[in-house]
């Protein structure tokens, strides 16, 4: 028998998958497994099935250390318990102390897009900073904050919300409670309802749009309106520009509140690449305090899907 490897579990609890990593002290992955969530089995089958993952992943020369769990929802982080979680169907689930009373090891609960901030930061493109800004651009918007060296994780392991910033305060109501939010404005989402609604609108300049989505209007994607922009599509490039400035004015306001050294930009519609992320950094330019913004490096991460899951073992493992 050779020396036994001291290994961390991280795991992303999603609505649709659980993505299960082992690492090592460095956040070098070991390996890794993926399964479909199944909410619908109930919250004692969803952790019976997470607390299999780590075991089988665990198996062989390996001497597991801990266990970090990233999840949306509200949480206590104290005791690890899930008090809300929409995307699962959870209230009040003590996932925490389930998951170490099934495996018998310490087990800590965190958001996710913290999580995926803190893998990146720990073991991907931040690496080297001691201040940083993480923010994934998809359906939503999501984002964490590490401050000087540290994660910032607020009272209900919350902060970080970019998605959540005000860009306009007399705009339309978020789900989230607050008005004109940067994810109304930036996201994959808010960029395929600007477009429908464009086309809808104007069918003649929305013609390349409408065609690329099969004729409907409402069916319009943030993904056909990258293809179109890529074309020089003038309507799709109108829309990307108008949701590239909001997401350069949203990043104006985190870096005066977190003056950062870098920002980690990562998520699918930031993909679209320079038709959304050009006009984001013009307005990044004109509008941030000059000493501030010189100098931040904006960069693409490099966890990928497997951010949230490397950062919630690296977390449990600093705790
Ligand atoms: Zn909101």
């Amino acid at each position: 028998m050779g020396k036994l490897e001291k290994a961390y579990a991280g795991i992303d609890l999603g609505g649709t998958k659980i993505l299960a990593v082992l690492v090592n002290g460095d956040g070098k992955l070991l390996g890794s497994e993926e399964r479909p969530t199944e909410a619908a089995r109930g919250q004692d089958a969803v952790i019976a099935t997470m607390a299999e993952m780590v075991g089988k992943l665990a198996g062989g020369q390996i001497e597991l250390q801990s266990i970090g769990v990233a999840t949306a929802g509200t949480l206590d982080p104290a005791d690890g318990t899930v008090e809300l979680a929409s995307n699962l169907g959870w209230r009040n689930v003590p996932l925490g102390k389930e998951l170490e009373r099934l495996l018998g090891l310490q087990v800590t609960v965190d958001n996710d897009a913290n999580a995926a901030a803190y893998g990146e930061w720990r073991a991907g493109a931040g690496v080297g900073t001691q201040n940083c800004l993480f923010i994934t651009v998809s359906t939503g918007i999501g984002g964490g904050i590490i401050c000087d060296g540290k994660l910032m994780r607020g009272r209900s392991a919350s902060a970080g919300e970019l998605g959540h910033i005000t860009i306009d305060w007399n705009g339309p109501r978020c789900p989230c409670g607050n008005i004109g939010c940067l994810e109304l404005y930036a996201s994959g989402t808010a960029i395929g309802r600007a477009a429908a609604s464009a086309a809808a609108a104007d069918p003649v300049r929305g013609a390349k749009l409408l065609a690329l989505a099969g004729g409907a209007a409402g069916d319009i994607t943030s993904r056909h309106v990258g293809e179109a922009a890529k074309e020089g599509d003038a309507l799709a490039l109108e829309v990307l520009k108008r949701a590239g400035t909001a997401l350069g004015a949203g990043l104006v306001s985190a870096i005066h509140l977190a003056n950062p050294e870098a920002i980690i930009l990562g998520g699918g519609a930031s993909h679209i690449g320079e038709p959304l992320l050009g006009p984001m950094r013009e307005a990044l330019a004109d509008r941030v305090i000059p000493s501030m913004g010189r100098g931040v490096k904006i960069v693409a991460p490099r966890l990928g899907a497997k951010a949230g899951a490397i950062g919630a073992a690296l977390m449990a493992k600093a705790q």
